[in-house]
């Protein structure tokens, strides 16, 4: 099976691994299926994460994590007409993902408009300032495609909430007067269309692995994918059976064992809810 995986309240919940995960998916690999795993996160380079997940003993490989700025990167790179010089109104780990692709990107400040790009790539930017959103409003007023890595409002960490991308996409939309022409992370499509299309696969074959109804259940659905809910994240059992049939998981699991027999059902074919 092609696995879509989501990592923060799947396989950890910031710096602790939730126990048993990174085994269930060691053997699903020994076993021969792919794990790609997708997170709506856009200011890490795909790198940054492999130690994390080896160390937690999640099988893991370089192009088989897909954040929400790798996924932008490729899709932006392979667009028609492709987007050569890109302005980051985001994180480093961002820009990094868009030079990977082969695209320029040039900063959110009047020499990056001086470069006129022909896009403005938004994700989570903690050096936000007034003058990096002016300079990104400009570029988008002079034509550059409006890119938004994901929506997320906002994260949990463990000092509580903090304001994700989506509230600089807001502030962009706001100013800029208009709505981003592309939303590439979870509850859309592209994140996941993006992962399965790297290893040659269709998205509606893949069982997605995620805590949130509302961002990865909703995306499995989105792109005709099965889906487990772990209960070891956002999301409640109780949140998760009040969604109407079309907006519910395949199956629920609360914690890696439940994972382990749910991911036997679905193997076998058993996908009934
Ligand atoms: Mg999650």
């Amino acid at each position: 099976m092609l696995l879509l995986v989501d990592l923060d309240g799947v396989v950890y919940r910031g710096p602790e691994p939730v126990p048993g995960v990174a085994a269930v998916l060691a053997d699903r690999v020994a076993a021969g299926d792919t794990v790609i795993y997708c997170t709506n996160n856009s200011s890490r380079h795909r790198s940054e994460y492999l130690h994390q997940l080896e160390s937690m003993g999640a099988p893991v490989q370089l192009d088989r994590v897909f954040t929400s700025a790798r996924a932008t990167a490729l899709e932006l790179a392979a667009a028609d007409p492709p987007v050569r010089v890109a302005m980051v109104l985001g994180a480093r780990g961002l820009a990094r993902e868009l030079r990977d692709a082969g695209i320029r990107t040039v900063p959110p400040t009047t020499r990056g408009l001086d470069r006129d790009p022909d896009a403005v790539v938004v994700g989570i930017d903690r050096h936000l300032t007034y003058q990096r959103l002016a300079a990104a409003m400009q570029a988008v007023r002079d034509g550059a495609r409006f890119v938004a890595t994901n929506r997320d409002p906002v994260y949990p960490t463990a000092d509580g909430l903090v304001p994700g991308a989506g509230s600089m996409v807001a502030a962009l939309e706001t100013a800029a007067r208009r709505a981003p022409d592309l939303v590439v992370g979870k509850p859309g499509p592209t994140l996941f269309e993006a992962a399965a299309r790297s290893v040659g696969r269709r998205p509606e074959e893949a069982v997605v692995i995620g805590d949130g109804v509302l961002t990865d259940i909703a995306a499995a659905n989105r792109v005709g994918a099965r889906s487990v809910l772990m209960l070891t994240g956002v999301t409640s059992r109780a949140e998760a059976e009040a969604q109407p049939p079309e907006r519910r998981p395949t199956l629920i699991a609360a914690d890696a064992a439940e994972l382990r027999r749910a991911l036997d059902r679905l193997a076998q074919g058993h996908a009934a809810a």
